[in-house]
Protein backbone atom coordinates (compact mmCIF):
# COMPACT_ATOMS: atom_id res chain seq x y z
CA UNK A 1 0.00 0.00 0.00
CA UNK A 2 1.00 3.20 -0.90
CA UNK A 3 2.48 5.47 1.82
CA UNK A 4 2.64 9.48 0.77
CA UNK A 5 5.93 10.49 3.41
CA UNK A 6 6.79 13.93 4.05
CA UNK A 7 8.13 15.53 0.78
CA UNK A 8 12.03 16.66 0.77
CA UNK A 9 12.33 20.48 0.59
CA UNK A 10 12.66 21.75 -3.08
CA UNK A 11 15.65 22.15 -4.57
CA UNK A 12 17.38 18.87 -3.21
CA UNK A 13 17.42 16.71 -6.15
CA UNK A 14 14.29 14.61 -7.89
CA UNK A 15 12.39 13.64 -5.18
CA UNK A 16 8.81 11.65 -5.83
CA UNK A 17 5.24 11.98 -4.96
CA UNK A 18 6.14 9.39 -2.12
CA UNK A 19 9.30 11.12 -1.38
CA UNK A 20 12.18 8.91 -2.44
CA UNK A 21 15.44 10.58 -4.02
CA UNK A 22 15.61 9.05 -7.42
CA UNK A 23 19.48 9.51 -7.45
CA UNK A 24 20.12 5.80 -9.90
CA UNK A 25 19.86 6.08 -13.51
CA UNK A 26 20.10 2.57 -15.44
CA UNK A 27 20.86 3.45 -18.78
CA UNK A 28 20.13 1.02 -21.64
CA UNK A 29 22.61 2.14 -24.18
CA UNK A 30 21.07 -0.87 -26.71
CA UNK A 31 18.17 -3.25 -26.93
CA UNK A 32 19.47 -6.05 -28.51
CA UNK A 33 21.61 -8.81 -26.80
CA UNK A 34 23.63 -12.26 -28.11
CA UNK A 35 21.72 -14.03 -25.86
CA UNK A 36 18.08 -14.62 -25.38
CA UNK A 37 17.64 -16.23 -21.79
CA UNK A 38 14.55 -18.22 -21.43
CA UNK A 39 13.11 -15.86 -18.08
CA UNK A 40 13.92 -12.68 -20.09
CA UNK A 41 13.19 -12.84 -23.98
CA UNK A 42 9.96 -15.37 -25.56
CA UNK A 43 10.67 -18.13 -27.44
CA UNK A 44 9.55 -15.90 -30.67
CA UNK A 45 11.81 -13.66 -29.77
CA UNK A 46 11.99 -9.48 -29.47
CA UNK A 47 12.09 -7.30 -32.78
CA UNK A 48 15.64 -5.11 -31.85
CA UNK A 49 14.76 -1.41 -32.77
CA UNK A 50 15.87 0.47 -35.91
CA UNK A 51 19.61 1.63 -35.72
CA UNK A 52 17.77 5.02 -36.01
CA UNK A 53 15.33 4.75 -33.53
CA UNK A 54 18.11 4.09 -30.92
CA UNK A 55 19.92 6.47 -29.13
CA UNK A 56 23.32 7.69 -30.65
CA UNK A 57 26.44 7.89 -28.56
CA UNK A 58 26.46 11.39 -27.80
CA UNK A 59 22.66 11.54 -27.08
CA UNK A 60 23.36 8.78 -24.45
CA UNK A 61 26.24 11.14 -23.11
CA UNK A 62 23.89 13.97 -23.34
CA UNK A 63 20.99 12.09 -21.24
CA UNK A 64 23.38 11.22 -18.78
CA UNK A 65 24.29 14.75 -18.36
CA UNK A 66 20.93 16.13 -18.04
CA UNK A 67 20.11 13.45 -15.18
CA UNK A 68 23.58 14.08 -13.68
CA UNK A 69 22.84 17.45 -13.22
CA UNK A 70 19.50 16.90 -11.75
CA UNK A 71 21.54 14.99 -8.59
CA UNK A 72 21.74 11.50 -10.53
CA UNK A 73 25.29 10.67 -9.51
CA UNK A 74 24.73 7.00 -10.04
CA UNK A 75 24.59 5.21 -13.81
CA UNK A 76 24.75 1.88 -14.71
CA UNK A 77 24.83 0.72 -18.47
CA UNK A 78 22.84 -1.70 -19.18
CA UNK A 79 20.77 -3.21 -22.14
CA UNK A 80 20.27 -5.78 -24.07
CA UNK A 81 23.73 -6.36 -23.73
CA UNK A 82 25.60 -3.47 -23.34
CA UNK A 83 29.09 -5.01 -25.08
CA UNK A 84 27.44 -5.91 -28.14
CA UNK A 85 27.38 -1.86 -28.76
CA UNK A 86 31.11 -1.38 -30.09
CA UNK A 87 31.50 2.00 -29.00
CA UNK A 88 30.41 1.24 -25.62
CA UNK A 89 34.40 2.13 -24.15
CA UNK A 90 33.67 5.60 -25.44
CA UNK A 91 30.21 5.96 -24.09
CA UNK A 92 31.35 4.73 -20.66
CA UNK A 93 34.36 7.48 -20.78
CA UNK A 94 32.34 10.35 -22.04
CA UNK A 95 29.81 9.32 -18.91
CA UNK A 96 31.96 8.80 -16.54
CA UNK A 97 33.69 12.32 -17.36
CA UNK A 98 30.44 14.11 -16.72
CA UNK A 99 29.85 16.36 -13.24
CA UNK A 100 28.10 14.45 -10.76
CA UNK A 101 28.65 10.50 -12.13
CA UNK A 102 30.38 9.43 -8.88
CA UNK A 103 29.42 5.36 -9.60
CA UNK A 104 29.32 4.01 -13.03
CA UNK A 105 28.78 0.47 -13.70
CA UNK A 106 27.58 -2.05 -15.91
CA UNK A 107 25.58 -4.82 -16.24
CA UNK A 108 26.89 -6.94 -18.42
CA UNK A 109 26.17 -11.13 -19.60
CA UNK A 110 30.03 -11.18 -20.06
CA UNK A 111 30.22 -13.15 -22.93
CA UNK A 112 32.57 -9.95 -24.39
CA UNK A 113 34.02 -8.96 -20.99
CA UNK A 114 36.96 -11.12 -21.49
CA UNK A 115 38.46 -8.80 -24.85
CA UNK A 116 36.80 -5.19 -23.06
CA UNK A 117 37.21 -5.44 -18.96
CA UNK A 118 40.77 -3.53 -18.96
CA UNK A 119 39.48 -1.04 -21.22
CA UNK A 120 36.20 -0.58 -19.67
CA UNK A 121 38.19 0.12 -15.99
CA UNK A 122 40.42 2.54 -17.95
CA UNK A 123 37.16 4.46 -19.33
CA UNK A 124 35.93 4.60 -15.50
CA UNK A 125 33.57 1.94 -15.07
CA UNK A 126 34.53 0.06 -11.55
CA UNK A 127 31.92 -2.35 -10.99
CA UNK A 128 30.40 -5.03 -13.02
CA UNK A 129 27.49 -7.23 -12.53
CA UNK A 130 27.74 -10.57 -14.36
CA UNK A 131 25.04 -12.71 -14.62
CA UNK A 132 25.35 -15.99 -14.71
CA UNK A 133 22.61 -18.81 -14.13
CA UNK A 134 24.87 -22.26 -14.22
CA UNK A 135 27.88 -23.59 -14.24
CA UNK A 136 26.88 -26.45 -16.68
CA UNK A 137 27.96 -25.33 -19.54
CA UNK A 138 25.00 -27.18 -21.30
CA UNK A 139 22.90 -26.12 -18.75
CA UNK A 140 24.41 -22.60 -19.39
CA UNK A 141 23.48 -22.96 -23.43
CA UNK A 142 19.88 -24.02 -22.75
CA UNK A 143 18.72 -21.21 -20.40
CA UNK A 144 20.63 -18.17 -22.74
CA UNK A 145 19.94 -19.90 -25.64
CA UNK A 146 23.28 -20.96 -26.88
CA UNK A 147 25.36 -18.55 -25.19
CA UNK A 148 29.07 -19.92 -23.66
CA UNK A 149 30.26 -20.63 -20.19
CA UNK A 150 33.83 -20.39 -21.12
CA UNK A 151 33.46 -17.01 -22.82
CA UNK A 152 31.66 -15.65 -19.40
CA UNK A 153 33.70 -17.41 -16.86
CA UNK A 154 36.81 -15.91 -19.10
CA UNK A 155 34.98 -12.36 -18.55
CA UNK A 156 34.73 -12.51 -15.12
CA UNK A 157 38.54 -13.04 -14.71
CA UNK A 158 39.25 -10.48 -17.37
CA UNK A 159 37.25 -8.01 -14.70
CA UNK A 160 39.15 -9.11 -11.72
CA UNK A 161 41.98 -8.93 -13.39
CA UNK A 162 41.17 -5.36 -14.64
CA UNK A 163 40.76 -4.42 -10.85
CA UNK A 164 36.72 -4.34 -11.24
CA UNK A 165 35.39 -4.09 -8.28
CA UNK A 166 32.90 -5.04 -6.95
CA UNK A 167 32.22 -7.78 -9.53
CA UNK A 168 28.95 -9.38 -8.60
CA UNK A 169 27.20 -12.22 -10.00
CA UNK A 170 23.65 -12.48 -10.41
CA UNK A 171 22.44 -15.77 -10.77
CA UNK A 172 18.20 -16.04 -11.47
CA UNK A 173 16.83 -19.23 -9.86
CA UNK A 174 13.64 -21.30 -11.57
CA UNK A 175 12.86 -24.48 -9.56
CA UNK A 176 13.26 -27.37 -12.14
CA UNK A 177 16.22 -25.50 -14.57
CA UNK A 178 19.00 -24.61 -12.45
CA UNK A 179 18.14 -24.69 -8.74
CA UNK A 180 20.05 -27.58 -8.11
CA UNK A 181 23.30 -25.50 -8.35
CA UNK A 182 22.83 -22.97 -5.35
CA UNK A 183 25.80 -24.64 -3.69
CA UNK A 184 28.00 -24.97 -6.42
CA UNK A 185 27.38 -21.34 -7.30
CA UNK A 186 27.94 -20.20 -3.66
CA UNK A 187 31.28 -22.66 -3.66
CA UNK A 188 32.44 -20.85 -6.99
CA UNK A 189 31.54 -17.17 -6.00
CA UNK A 190 32.56 -17.17 -2.88
CA UNK A 191 35.85 -19.33 -3.47
CA UNK A 192 36.85 -16.16 -5.65
CA UNK A 193 36.17 -13.52 -3.49
CA UNK A 194 32.80 -12.41 -5.80
CA UNK A 195 29.67 -11.28 -4.47
CA UNK A 196 26.99 -13.47 -5.40
CA UNK A 197 22.93 -12.32 -5.57
CA UNK A 198 20.21 -14.99 -6.12
CA UNK A 199 17.65 -13.71 -8.10
CA UNK A 200 13.54 -14.38 -7.59
CA UNK A 201 12.12 -14.45 -11.84
CA UNK A 202 9.93 -11.34 -12.24
CA UNK A 203 6.83 -11.61 -14.71
CA UNK A 204 7.89 -8.99 -16.29
CA UNK A 205 7.39 -9.26 -19.95
CA UNK A 206 6.20 -12.98 -22.03
CA UNK A 207 8.97 -14.29 -20.93
CA UNK A 208 8.88 -13.52 -17.40
CA UNK A 209 5.34 -14.46 -17.02
CA UNK A 210 6.55 -18.17 -18.47
CA UNK A 211 8.54 -18.50 -15.66
CA UNK A 212 6.30 -17.20 -12.43
CA UNK A 213 5.39 -21.06 -11.54
CA UNK A 214 9.34 -21.86 -11.57
CA UNK A 215 9.93 -18.82 -9.03
CA UNK A 216 12.16 -20.07 -6.21
CA UNK A 217 11.17 -16.63 -3.44
CA UNK A 218 14.02 -15.19 -0.80
CA UNK A 219 13.66 -17.19 1.84
CA UNK A 220 13.66 -20.95 0.29
CA UNK A 221 16.99 -19.26 -1.35
CA UNK A 222 18.35 -18.02 2.26
CA UNK A 223 17.30 -21.57 3.48
CA UNK A 224 19.53 -23.03 1.22
CA UNK A 225 22.03 -21.04 1.78
CA UNK A 226 22.22 -21.16 5.58
CA UNK A 227 22.36 -24.73 5.16
CA UNK A 228 25.57 -24.72 2.26
CA UNK A 229 26.86 -22.71 4.74
CA UNK A 230 26.46 -24.36 7.89
CA UNK A 231 25.68 -21.39 10.24
CA UNK A 232 23.81 -18.57 10.62
CA UNK A 233 23.81 -15.45 8.50
CA UNK A 234 24.44 -11.80 9.37
CA UNK A 235 22.41 -9.40 7.95
CA UNK A 236 24.68 -6.42 6.62
CA UNK A 237 23.52 -2.85 5.71
CA UNK A 238 24.07 -2.82 2.05
CA UNK A 239 27.37 -0.56 1.13
CA UNK A 240 26.53 3.00 -0.88
CA UNK A 241 25.78 2.00 -4.66
CA UNK A 242 24.27 -1.57 -2.72
CA UNK A 243 20.89 -1.91 -4.83
CA UNK A 244 17.87 -3.59 -4.07
CA UNK A 245 19.60 -7.01 -2.99
CA UNK A 246 19.10 -7.80 0.76
CA UNK A 247 22.61 -8.97 1.82
CA UNK A 248 24.42 -11.32 4.53
CA UNK A 249 27.96 -12.64 5.20
CA UNK A 250 29.01 -15.66 6.72
CA UNK A 251 30.34 -14.59 10.52
CA UNK A 252 33.79 -16.64 9.55
CA UNK A 253 34.49 -14.22 6.84
CA UNK A 254 33.46 -16.10 3.99
CA UNK A 255 32.07 -13.68 1.98
CA UNK A 256 28.72 -12.13 1.49
CA UNK A 257 25.37 -12.93 -0.63
CA UNK A 258 22.84 -11.43 -1.45
CA UNK A 259 19.20 -12.03 -2.48
CA UNK A 260 17.00 -9.74 -4.72
CA UNK A 261 13.28 -10.60 -3.51
CA UNK A 262 11.60 -8.26 -5.92
CA UNK A 263 8.69 -10.42 -5.86
CA UNK A 264 8.13 -12.02 -2.02
CA UNK A 265 9.13 -9.38 -1.02
CA UNK A 266 9.61 -6.20 -2.91
CA UNK A 267 11.61 -3.02 -1.91
CA UNK A 268 9.57 -0.74 -3.51
CA UNK A 269 9.29 1.84 -0.75
CA UNK A 270 13.20 2.62 -1.07
CA UNK A 271 13.09 2.56 -5.10
CA UNK A 272 15.75 5.10 -5.89
CA UNK A 273 16.11 4.48 -9.55
CA UNK A 274 14.54 5.01 -12.79
CA UNK A 275 15.23 3.42 -16.29
CA UNK A 276 15.86 5.06 -19.79
CA UNK A 277 15.91 2.55 -22.33
CA UNK A 278 17.65 2.78 -25.72
CA UNK A 279 15.32 4.56 -27.71
CA UNK A 280 15.20 7.09 -24.96
CA UNK A 281 12.26 6.68 -23.37
CA UNK A 282 12.22 7.05 -19.61
CA UNK A 283 10.48 4.40 -17.54
CA UNK A 284 9.29 5.60 -13.97
CA UNK A 285 8.70 1.50 -12.75
CA UNK A 286 10.04 -1.74 -14.06
CA UNK A 287 6.07 -2.63 -13.85
CA UNK A 288 4.26 -0.14 -15.39
CA UNK A 289 3.92 0.96 -18.89
CA UNK A 290 3.93 4.25 -20.09
CA UNK A 291 6.90 6.31 -20.34
CA UNK A 292 7.98 9.81 -21.44
CA UNK A 293 10.30 10.19 -24.24
CA UNK A 294 13.62 12.26 -24.52
CA UNK A 295 14.76 11.33 -27.70
CA UNK A 296 12.20 12.96 -29.24
CA UNK A 297 12.38 16.43 -27.49
CA UNK A 298 16.16 16.31 -28.17
CA UNK A 299 16.28 15.56 -31.62
CA UNK A 300 13.56 18.28 -31.68
CA UNK A 301 15.65 20.95 -30.13
CA UNK A 302 15.33 20.74 -26.59
CA UNK A 303 17.79 22.13 -24.56
CA UNK A 304 19.53 20.90 -21.23
CA UNK A 305 16.98 22.80 -19.52
CA UNK A 306 14.18 21.86 -21.21
CA UNK A 307 15.14 17.85 -20.89
CA UNK A 308 15.76 18.32 -17.09
CA UNK A 309 12.14 19.97 -16.87
CA UNK A 310 10.44 16.81 -18.68
CA UNK A 311 12.54 14.58 -16.26
CA UNK A 312 11.02 16.76 -13.10
CA UNK A 313 7.77 16.52 -14.37
CA UNK A 314 8.14 12.77 -15.21
CA UNK A 315 9.25 11.69 -11.93
CA UNK A 316 6.32 13.64 -10.41
CA UNK A 317 3.92 10.83 -11.26
CA UNK A 318 6.59 7.80 -10.61
CA UNK A 319 4.47 5.15 -9.50
CA UNK A 320 4.27 3.63 -5.71
CA UNK A 321 5.45 0.57 -7.29
CA UNK A 322 5.38 -2.61 -9.25
CA UNK A 323 2.18 -5.06 -8.94
CA UNK A 324 3.29 -7.96 -9.28
CA UNK A 325 1.59 -10.30 -6.89
CA UNK A 326 -1.82 -8.04 -7.51
CA UNK A 327 -4.30 -10.67 -9.84
CA UNK A 328 -6.04 -7.82 -10.96
CA UNK A 329 -3.64 -6.02 -12.42
CA UNK A 330 -2.77 -7.97 -15.91
CA UNK A 331 -2.39 -10.71 -13.76
CA UNK A 332 0.23 -9.39 -11.80
CA UNK A 333 2.87 -9.66 -15.43
CA UNK A 334 4.39 -6.67 -16.23
CA UNK A 335 3.88 -5.45 -19.49
CA UNK A 336 7.68 -4.52 -20.27
CA UNK A 337 10.73 -6.49 -21.63
CA UNK A 338 13.46 -6.68 -19.69
CA UNK A 339 15.35 -6.78 -23.00
CA UNK A 340 14.34 -3.27 -23.79
CA UNK A 341 14.09 -1.85 -20.18
CA UNK A 342 17.52 -2.15 -19.27
CA UNK A 343 17.25 -4.74 -16.54
N1 LIG B 1 22.63 -8.36 -20.72
C1 LIG B 1 22.92 -7.78 -19.44
C2 LIG B 1 22.99 -8.85 -18.38
O1 LIG B 1 22.93 -10.04 -18.70
O2 LIG B 1 23.14 -8.50 -17.20
C3 LIG B 1 22.01 -6.65 -19.01
C4 LIG B 1 20.55 -6.79 -19.29
S1 LIG B 1 19.74 -8.10 -18.40
C5 LIG B 1 18.08 -7.77 -18.88
C6 LIG B 1 19.86 -7.53 -16.73
C7 LIG B 1 19.49 -8.51 -15.66
O3 LIG B 1 18.10 -8.77 -15.74
C8 LIG B 1 20.20 -9.87 -15.73
O4 LIG B 1 20.87 -10.15 -14.52
C9 LIG B 1 19.06 -10.84 -15.95
O5 LIG B 1 19.31 -12.07 -15.33
C10 LIG B 1 17.90 -10.10 -15.32
N2 LIG B 1 16.57 -10.53 -15.77
C11 LIG B 1 16.06 -10.59 -17.01
N3 LIG B 1 14.79 -11.05 -17.01
C12 LIG B 1 14.48 -11.29 -15.72
C13 LIG B 1 13.32 -11.78 -15.06
N4 LIG B 1 12.20 -12.11 -15.73
N5 LIG B 1 13.36 -11.92 -13.72
C14 LIG B 1 14.48 -11.58 -13.03
N6 LIG B 1 15.61 -11.11 -13.59
C15 LIG B 1 15.61 -10.97 -14.92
Amino acid sequence: MAELVTQAPPGTGLIDPFGRRIDYLRLSVIDACNYACVYCVPECGIAPSLAEARLSAAELVRIAGVFAALGVGRIRLTGGEPLVRRDLVGIASAIGGLDGVHDLSLSTNGHRLDRQAAALHAAGVRRVNVSLDSLDAARFAAITRGGRLDAVLAGIDAALAAGMSPVKLNMVVMAGENDTEIEAMLDFALGRGLELRFIEAMPVGAAGDSVRTRRIDAATLLERVRAWGGSDLLPQAAPCGGGPARMFRFPDGRGTVGVISAVSQHFCATCNRVRVTAEGELLLCLGHEGGVSLRDPLRAGASDADLAAIVHTAIARKPWGHDFNDPAARDGVSPNQMLLTGG
